[in-house]
């Protein structure tokens, strides 16, 4: 793996604050990109498909929130979003507009760097799997391949990180699963403080497969129902 070439996307308007970003994912072994707009951000990705976007939320031309829409419109991309030091807003219509992360400002460029890579580290180990991998429970099909979702015979249009956090749950149908094991496992990183993200993500899901399919055990995690 560490001889292909992964390209991250640096969405930053503040010289000083992409630079030193750059450096450092560059230093990681990342092919980087910079872009200092929206509207420039847009046309980079669509140029080279980045395997992953650092983008801040406040830009010139349009914002990162839109950046992030228009993107996951064309392909999903994982996105890791800055956002200003607690700006809960920002950071949930992040998640609802397809970010699969978020950081907020000031971060340390350690915490930056371990991010990217548990980004990229998902992305491509689900892009790997070779031949065709159907899971079912209940009238929910899932194809780990092509990762496509479908219940009852409608498929549904999932972020990255939604479609492995519903295979990760659906793989042990009715087990309980916690906030924090899911965080480590489906995120790649075990930081107790962030499980908000887990219940972000859980309530996109609910709102695009269905309110009935994923059950909250309240103050422990989440569940997967099998329904018929
Ligand atoms: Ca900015």
């Amino acid at each position: 793996m560490s001889d292909v070439e992964r390209r991250v996307l640096v969405v930053e308007d503040e010289p000083t604050i992409a630079e030193s970003v750059a450096a450092r994912l560059r230093a990681e072994g990342f092919v980087v990109e910079l872009a200092a707009d929206g509207p420039a951000a847009v046309d980079a990705a669509r140029r080279t498909p980045p395997d992953a976007v650092v983008l801040d939320v406040m830009l010139p031309g349009f914002d990162g929130l839109e950046v992030c829409r228009r993107l996951q419109a064309e392909r999903p991309t994982p996105i890791l979003m800055l956002t200003a030091r607690d700006d809960e807003n920002d950071m949930l219509v992040g998640l609802a507009v397809g970010a699969d992360d978020y950081l907020t400002k000031p971060f340390s460029m350690r915490e930056l760097a371990a991010r990217v890579h548990a980004l990229v580290r998902r992305a491509t180990k689900t892009a790997v799997v070779a031949e065709p991998d159907l899971l079912t429970v209940g009238d929910l099909q899932i194809n780990r391949t092509e990762r496509r979702v479908l219940r009852s015979g409608v498929e549904a249009q999932l972020t990255p990180t939604e479609f492995d956090l519903l295979l990760h749950l659906a793989e042990r149908p009715r087990a309980v699963l916690p906030r924090e094991r899911l965080l480590a496992e489906v995120w790649g990183w075990a930081d107790a403080s962030g499980t908000r993200t887990v219940d972000s993500h859980i309530k996109g899901l609910r709102r695009k497969l269905g309110a009935d399919l994923i059950r909250t055990v309240h103050g422990v995690g989440y569940a997967l129902e099998a329904p018929r």
